[in-house]
Order: structure tokens, then sequence, then C-alpha cells
């Protein structure tokens, strides 16, 4: 067996750990003679599995109990959709662009209400993150929505935006569990667990009890009103029973490594050591503005588009695996999870060296 380092964006690297202990229990989970996969989402087993993942979650993200966690499917998309149904009793909602996917949840809101975008980095290739101190925030937004880390552009929010009081709404995809973070400040919390938690096939939204209602638009689906979901601790319907197991496997792998302090100062070191060679180097640029550059995903350029062919090529052949760029930004980018160790970056950013001496 040889496994490389991985530095997709998603689906993305999980621990070994993880992935060994489920290999263990594939054939016969604990003991039942069934695997996880098998076994009924009703069984005492099953129970234990998802209440144990949320409480490990709660844990992790220290969750106050006036939140609901729901393991839901859909992906992050779906839930472009959800949370205006869901949440527009004014119908009406302030939006932050800045990059691919909040514009995407925006177009979506679009169909539902009066979307309102208040801000947008798209005049710069989405390459910084807004000023967000003091926005025309609308007087009757039902809530404000971000995309906190920008997993194809590589920007993060370091500071959350004032909302005037209004609810705020975050899709947190790819940077989920990579930091710890004040639960109070959101009225809802989301992502797509595939970047930086579990497999695909996971959402998780964390909401506060107060938006959970009957109160939803007309035609809302059953299975998209997060009071459908929360009155049935997201057994509603099959869950995505198998995925939401490893996340509980990642929640005690995180626990086990030291919480959300401890992965926010790995994450850090492991940022640096990029950043800091991308800083110095006569061949490779950063692409985002210093103050705004994410921990998880890192877009880097040559500035010449063989050359960065040629570096995604002859990574891939070191067992640097999925360094090339979104297609929509070209380049290079390294996503690097809470997964992956620190020696695939510094492997990473050897070979980067390397490639700048022969190249240049
Ligand atoms: C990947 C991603 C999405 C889309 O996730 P799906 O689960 O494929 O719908 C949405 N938002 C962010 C920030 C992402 O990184």
């Amino acid at each position: 067996m040889s496994r490389v380092y991985n530095f997709s964006a998603g689906p993305a690297v999980l621990p070994e750990e993880v992935l060994k202990e489920a290999a263990d229990e594939m054939l016969d989970y604990k003991g039942c003679g069934m695997s996880v996969m098998e076994m009924s989402h009703r069984s005492k087993t099953y129970d234990s599995i998802i209440k144990e993942a949320e409480s490990d979650l709660r844990e992790l993200m220290n969750i106050p109990d006036n939140y609901k966690v729901l393991f839901l499917q859909g992906g992050a998309s779906q839930q472009f959709a959800a949370i205006p149904m869901n949440l527009m009793k004014n119908g009406v909602a302030d939006y932050i662009i800045t990059g691919q996917w909040a514009k995407k949840a925006y177009q979506e809101a679009c169909m539902y209400g009066k979307a309102n975008k208040i801000a947008s980095s798209e005049d710069q290739t989405f390459s910084y993150i807004p000023d967000c101190s003091d926005l025309p925030i609308s007087e009757n937004a039902d809530y404000v929505y971000i995309c906190e880390n920008n997993t194809i552009y590589g920007t993060k929010y370091k500071t959350l935006p004032n909302t005037k009081g209004k609810t705020l709404v975050a899709d947190v995809s790819s940077c989920f569990l990579s930091e710890p973070v004040d639960v109070t400040k959101y009225g809802v919390i989301y992502g797509g667990v595939q970047k930086n938690v579990g497999p695909a096939g996971v959402v998780i939204v964390i909401i506060r009890e107060d938006l959970i209602t009957d109160d939803v638009l007309p035609g809302t689906p059953t299975m998209l009103k997060y009071k459908t979901q929360a009155d049935a601790d997201s057994l509603y319907n099959t869950p995505p029973c198998y995925g939401i197991y490893i996340c509980g496997k990642v929640f005690k792998w995180l626990k086990k490594m030291g919480g959300l302090e401890v992965m926010k100062a790995r994450n850090e070191e492991k940022a640096k050591l990029l950043y800091d060679f991308l800083d110095q180097s006569k061949l490779f640029k950063g692409t985002v503005r210093k103050e705004d550059r994410s921990l998880m995903n890192v877009p880097f350029v040559t500035g010449s588009d063989e050359l960065d062919a040629k570096f995604v090529k002859e990574a891939k052949a070191a067992g640097l695996e999925s360094l090339k760029g979104h297609r929509t930004v070209g380049g290079m980018r390294a996503s690097i999870y809470n997964a992956m160790p620190k020696e695939g970056v510094e492997k990473l950013v050897a070979f980067m060296k390397a490639f700048e001496e022969a190249n240049i």
C-alpha cells in the first residue's frame, strides 16, 4: 500500500487512523456481525453512533444548548435553497459575494425572495475579502449571508461582518473544525463535510432554535424544512448513515489531537511554511491579499500556463496529488486541511524549491 499526499480541495484527505479504524470495523462493527452500512438507522447501535457524533461535535465546537445540530443530505448546495426557504420571513436577505459558492447561494436565494448583493470582491477575481465593518445592511433583512472560507480563491474572513444585529448565516464547508469558532455569533453555520470533516454525502447544519419554525415559504419541501429534521433528530428519513459514522470518527480524532485550539495552531504552522516560501519565491506567487489568506486553501501561480502544467504533472509523479487549481482560476491550489500532515506541506515546499531552481 502506498498513500500519496493528497492536496485535493474536496473530497479531500482524511486522517489515516480514521480510515484504518473504519477498515477494521467494515465487516463486523463492534460484534454486531454487520457493517455500519448494513444496519437499520433505527437500531440501537446506530442510534448511539449518531448521538455520540453529535455530542462530540458539540464538545469540540462548544455548541450552546439552544442550537440544534442536523446531519443532512444534499450537500452544501442544497442549503443554498433551504436557507432562504426557511429564513426569509420578510422575503429579504443580504449576501456578501466573495467567490463562486457565495454567488451560487445568492443566485439561488434570488428565486425565493429579494436577495441583495451588499458587497463583493468580484472586481479583483475574489482575491480579497471586502471591508464588512459598515455595510448597507437592509433594514428588513432576515439574515446576512457569507461564505466564510472561499475554497476556490483561498480567502477567509478574519473578522466576521458587522451585521448590525441581523442574523448571520455562514457556509463554512472548507474551514469547518479548522479552528475554534464562537457559535453564538451565528444564526446558522453549515457545511458540506467532504472538505475538512468526512466523506461526501453529509452536510452539517448548526442552527439556533428560534430560527426553526413552521413559518417557511409556501411550497418548501418537507425534507428541506429545518423543523422536520430538528423534530426528528436528523432521522426523519434514512440519513447518510455511513458518512455520519465516519464524521463521528473524525470528531474523536480531533478530540484526541487536542481539540480545535490545537488544530488551529497546527494549521497555522502548516500554512506559514507554504506562505513564507511563496513570499520569497522568484517563481511562484500567491494570488490572495495577505491579510485575507486562508489556512486551508492556498492558490498560487508561476505566471506561465505551461510551467503551471509542468509543475502539476511533476508534482504528481513525486507523490503530491491534486495540486491543479480550480478550472475557473487556473494555476495551482494546495488544500491543506486538518488531516494533511505537516510532512506533506514540507514535502510540497521542498518540491517547489527544487522546481524553482530547475526552471528559473
Ligand atoms: C465545496 C463547497 C460547496 C459545495 O458543496 P457540495 O456539497 O458539493 O454542494 C459549497 N460551499 C463551499 C464553501 C464549498 O467549498
